[in-house]
């Protein structure tokens, strides 16, 4: 059983009238996460069958809980293959397929109980087709509830592209682009969806914002020197640009930098010794 303090313990002067070899006698008093650790195991060992079973049974006895582990369990399906294999000795490549019914109907049994569920939220939309507009939906709540960048890229782009509505794709954007500014994606998407919304300037300003970011980037990266070797005729190799240049020559390397940027540390060739 789990080392877990929390084990299930028969109140005093009663017998336990569930027989041990249930199941639900075992981890009677366990709660989630002693659960959770237990269905780990199962999983790792690849019985995701068994790890489903002990989640659902943890859910059909303690409501509290049983949100966080039809979600937990719903995750799991996905784990379980569903295709049909092809014969072993014409078994180039085995077929996975994910059990995307079970998993839909674990994260729906989720969200019965705890509607803004985010984990089953997610997960829903993942089960569900990606022309489905109950994904759209189910989206823009898991993204309320707890935003994400790729759940905020997600809705954009579903949004965008079964929606048609590229208002709202926008929103969804601009907040993934706030809760990450870093990457260049973000800002190809809101410059595409501003041309669809017929705003060229803005789709042209979203594009020099990435040149800025980029270059805004630049320094931290070409700031921190890197070593390199100077040949006895005094010339080295940037690592950054991969040209070959005299370090004599004040035309490509000055105060610690070679033209393209980066900061060098000259090292001579004879200390290699
Ligand atoms: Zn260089």
């Amino acid at each position: 059983m789990s080392s877990s303090g929390r084990r299930w313990e028969a109140p005093h002067g009663s017998t336990p009238n569930v027989a041990p070899r249930s199941e639900l006698w075992h981890h009677g008093g366990m709660g989630y996460l002693d659960m959770k650790k237990l269905a780990r195991p199962l999983a790792l060992a690849r019985d995701f069958e068994g790890a489903i079973r002990l989640l659902v049974s943890h859910a059909e006895t303690h409501p509290d809980d049983a949100a966080d582990a039809l979600a937990h369990a719903g995750e799991l399906a996905f784990e379980v293959n569903t295709a049909p294999q092809p014969p072993v000795e014409a078994a180039a490549t085995l077929v996975f397929q994910g059990d995307r019914g079970r998993a839909e109907a674990l994260f729906r049994a989720a969200l019965e109980r705890s509607p803004e569920h985010p984990q089953a939220l997610y997960g829903l939309a993942r089960a569900l087709p990606e022309k489905s507009i109950e994904r759209i939906e189910r989206l823009t709540v898991a993204t309320t509830a707890r935003p994400t960048y790729l759940g905020l890229l997600d809705l954009g782009d579903s949004l965008r592209s079964v929606g048609r509505d590229y208002r709202a794709a926008y929103a969804a954007y601009s907040r993934a682009h706030e809760l990450d500014p870093r990457q260049r994606t973000i800002y190809m998407k809101l410059a595409d969806i501003c041309t669809k919304l017929g705003k060229p300037e803005a789709a042209t300003e979203w594009r020099a914002k990435w040149q800025q970011r980029r270059e805004r980037d630049k320094p931290s990266v070409k700031g921190q020197a890197l070593e390199v070797v100077v040949d006895t005729a005094g010339w080295t190799r940037c690592p950054a640009c991969n040209r070959r240049f005299g370090v004599d020559n004040a035309g490509v390397f000055a105060d610690g930098r070679h033209r393209c940027g980066q900061a060098l540390t000259l090292r001579p060739a004879s200390l290699r010794e």
